[in-house]
């Protein structure tokens, strides 16, 4: 059997090394140049670059992992064999995963902490690798827990589902809740002799018609499935409480309607009926979305959450301020529990490339190496209450450039978290050269004594939060008043032309630049006097004013005909006098 991405096993396995938790070995069964290998040129889906069609498959797997790690807790390594295979009637199909007796002799504090597991019956593999890794005999990561065979189905690559066609990523996440133990019951019903079957563990959930299917003949199982639509999963009191709050169909009373359409299509135990609604991850013919909605609970029922059974949804999130090169920034992770159940152990990785420095790690965070060029943020809370959030801050410090950071947040606790997306975050930190602060009060300024003088800097560039600080450089001491990015003064009285020179310093706590400028003060015109109550004499003497100059002799004769110099006169009089008043009332 070829395995020619072994490499991509490696790095998928590497990921968590540094903890328990479960992991996925995934062995990829295509040949060379066909399926996961594709070689065909791939142009990129929504964030996927991927350059070929096989690595783009590739990389949504991986991300659909991740998404289920972070999602369902667990200790121990599924193997996974995944291939390009259509089969006819399939869009895709999982075989298994392989069921397990339970025999060992847990103590009972184990079980009881672990999961109340029952002698005789049969569990899915990976659930027991996940809750008896006190026993060694079920961590058995050589053989294979599933095979899943895609095909050209989910046509869309990118790690969303925003796509017109069918996303690839919800086939994947789709299959998964398979491999994880969504399963149809009846081929164990048939496969194993009753009494020594107990059909699975899943099939105590599982009615027909009130009657639970537990303890029914093969004849009675097989009638039931024949019937449309009276094959039920009725779970824990939160997963009938779900149903009545998140579905407007597709159940009854709480309990799930399975798909009980036909008896062979595989499709009875392991899916919900087509009326559910809205569509769920493990509607029959797969639903295009990434969120596990009501599988979630059923996952929960079925052992993947201890205790209560409560599904719990853990949300992270990431930012920066804006990060310039070998500057000091401030990274902030946020958990946020948004259910109503407090979460014990929730837990945030973070990958980023080594060149990054981080320091100044908030409590509860410890990093760690994983490669030369990748190290590993982890932070971990003893427990989140329902509705709560918590920041976990660091100090970043890199040179220019883009740096990839990858993470995620998962709850140590056995819960089932049903939305995975929100638990992934997959952001470009850019580091960039911080951009120069200018500074500039424009051109010099004239004003006449007396009058206000405003004066504004003009800012550019930095960080754009700016302090300023004014300075008086020469000139007769003023008074200014500071509003904002400008001052104001009144122009002192001077006897003659004066110049005042300001300087003004910004700042934006990084860099800072100066700015000046000159204003030159001129001399109130000199006001007339008031003359001292000029008597209203009733006919002004003739002012000696200029007469009317006379015509020079030798006037142009092309003069047209007017009105004549003492018109002229007149109005020069007239405007003299309104300029005066204007004077006087300024
Ligand atoms: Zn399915």
């Amino acid at each position: 059997m070829k395995k020619p991405w072994i490499g991509f096993v490696v790095i998928a396995w590497l990921w968590a090394m540094p903890t328990l938790a479960m992991d996925f070995k995934v062995v990829f069964e295509d040949a060379a140049g066909v399926g996961f290998n594709s070689t065909e040129p791939f142009a990129g889906h929504g964030a996927n670059r991927a350059s070929t069609l096989g690595e783009a498959r590739r990389n949504v797997l991986f991300r659909a992992i991740d998404m289920v790690r972070s999602q369902v807790h667990g200790d121990g390594i599924i193997v996974w064999r995944v291939r390009f295979n259509e089969r006819a009637g399939y869009l895709a199909v999982t075989l298994g995963p392989a069921f397990q007796e339970f025999t060992s002799a847990l103590s009972p504090e184990q079980n009881v902490a672990k999961f109340p597991f029952e002698h005789g019956r049969h569990y899915p593999g990976p659930l027991m690798l996940a809750l008896t890794s006190l026993d060694s005999s079920y961590a058995d990561d050589s053989g294979e827990d599933a095979t899943t065979n895609f095909s050209a189905y989910g046509a869309y690559y990118g790690y969303d589902t925003n796509a017109p066609t069918h996303s690839f990523i919800a086939v994947v996440m789709h299959e998964l809740v398979h491999v994880l133990g969504f399963t149809d019951i009846k081929c164990l019903g048939n496969c194993i002799p009753a009494p020594v079957s107990k059909p699975t563990h899943f099939s105590k959930y599982v009615f027909g018609e009130a009657k639970p299917v537990d303890g029914m003949s093969l004849a009675e199982l097989n009638a039931l499935y024949l019937s449309r639509d009276k094959l039920w999963f009725t779970g824990s009191a939160h997963t009938q409480q779900a149903a009545k709050t998140l579905l407007s169909g597709g159940h009854t009373n709480g309990s799930l309607h399975l798909h009980a359409e036909a008896p062979y299509d595989g499709q009875n135990g392991s899916h919900f009926a087509p009326q559910m609604f809205p569509a769920q991850l493990m509607y029959s013919a797969g639903a295009n979305t990434t969120d596990f909605g009501m599988a979630a609970y059923v996952l929960c029922d079925i052992g993947w959450c201890a205790g209560k059974g409560e599904v719990q949804d853990l949300v992270v999130s990431v930012a920066t301020n804006p990060m310039l090169s070998n500057e000091p920034s401030l990274l902030s992770a946020t958990l946020e529990n948004a259910s109503d159940y407090a979460m014990t152990k929730p837990e945030l990785l973070l990958q980023l490339p080594a060149s990054v420095q981080l320091s100044g790690l908030a409590q509860g965070c410890a990093l760690e190496a994983m490669s030369a060029s990748q190290q590993q943020l982890r932070c971990q809370l003893d427990s989140l209450g329902a509705r709560q959030k918590h920041r976990f801050d660091a100090t970043l410090r890199a040179a220019k450039g883009s740096y990839a950071l990858y993470g995620r947040a998962s709850i140590k606790s056995y819960a089932v978290d049903p939305i995975g997306m929100n638990n992934i975050v997959d952001v470009t930190l850019s580091v960039t050269d911080p951009v120069p602060l200018t500074v500039n009060l424009g051109a010099d300024v004239e004003a006449v004594a007396g009058t206000d003088v405003r004066l504004t800097a003009q800012l550019a560039g930095g960080s754009g939060s700016y302090q300023l600080q004014w300075q008086q450089t020469a000139g007769p001491t003023v008074s200014l008043t500071q509003q904002s990015n400008s001052i104001s003064f009144v122009a002192p009285e001077v006897s003659s032309t004066t110049k005042l020179t300001f300087k003004v310093t910004a700042s934006d706590g990084r860099q800072s630049q100066t700015a000046e400028v000159t204003v030159t003060v001129t001399p109130k015109a000199k006001p007339v006097e008031p003359q001292p109550t000029p008597p209203p004499t009733p006919t002004p003497p003739p002012a000696p004013t200029p007469p009317p100059a006379p015509a020079p002799q030798p006037s142009p004769p092309v003069q047209p005909a007017s009105s004549g110099g003492a018109g002229h006169g007149m109005v020069w009089l007239l405007l003299l006098a309104v300029w005066r008043n204007r004077r006087r009332w300024r």
